[in-house]
């Protein structure tokens, strides 16, 4: 009999070739990307610190991109929990991003998330690590970077202070460095579509949004084609506001 695959295990070819059918092969034009580490459940622990894991990580996503016929344009991943610290984080990110030049010859972005309790869940760790990242590994700052979940920092912020969340949430988000952001995950509850009336204060958001320059991607992480529409025009409709209000200031 065959043996099945264990919570947090890594997939293998034929768990691959079972979740993934041949006919789900993407048209080479198309562009995608993974989040594909072994985080859901709490027990499945990331260990960016541990070799032998990180090499099982990077060919599971080897794997599926062979499977899927090309590969993906940027790779999500979380920081994980202590003893994770930014050096095997950024060396991990580093390793991965290689190996998919050296399998594929492309460059993927490589988008570390942060995450509530994980060693990257606010402003400031965000900034330490950048700064960790361009000093030790400045030709890699084009190749990896931040998605910002907003969501999820408001949440840790919440947890970290009792009041003026709102306040203490803007500090954090000031702190992260406009350069680093190469995307953003954008939801509130993942079922329903932000709106201005959320606890989360979105005006702020956006004018950080805006004030990036990198190319970047906003990730509607909703459950629904139809939320995920709504997200989008959410956006958009943020972004071109704040940009208007932005140049009135400027003019006024
Ligand atoms: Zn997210």
């Amino acid at each position: 009999m065959r043996r099945s695959l264990s919570k947090c295990e890594f997939l293998n070819k034929e768990a691959i070739n079972k979740l993934y059918l041949k006919e789900d092969k993407l048209p080479r034009d198309i562009k995608y990307i993974f989040h594909t580490e072994p985080a859901l459940d709490s027990k499945c622990n990331l260990k960016w610190y541990n070799e032998q894991w990180v090499n099982q990580f990077i060919k599971m996503s080897i794997d599926i991109s062979r499977h899927m016929g090309l590969p993906p344009t940027m790779i999500e991943i979380h920081p994980g929990k202590k003893p994770n610290t930014y050096q095997y984080i950024a060396e991990s990110a580093i390793k991965l991003f290689n190996n998919f030049k050296d399998e594929f010859e492309v460059k993927p972005i490589i988008l570390i998330e942060n995450r509530t309790d994980h060693v990257i869940s606010n402003g400031i760790q965000m900034k330490e690590f950048w700064d960790y990242l361009i000093k030790d590994y400045p030709l890699y700052q084009k190749y990896i970077g931040f998605v910002v979940d907003f969501r999820t920092m408001y949440t840790q912020v919440s947890h970290d202070y009792f009041n003026n969340v709102n306040n203490h949430f803007i500090d954090n988000i000031e702190l992260i460095p406009a350069e680093s952001i190469k995307g953003c995950h954008i939801h509130n509850s993942h079922p329903k579509a932000p709106t201005i009336r959320d606890a989360i204060p979105w005006l702020s958001v956006f004018n950080k949004i805006i004030s990036v320059n990198n190319d970047m991607i906003l990730n509607p992480e909703v459950l629904s084609l139809r939320v995920a529409l709504e997200t989008k025009k959410f956006c958009v409709d943020m972004i071109r506001e704040r940009r208007k209000s932005q140049s009135n200031s400027t003019i006024g």
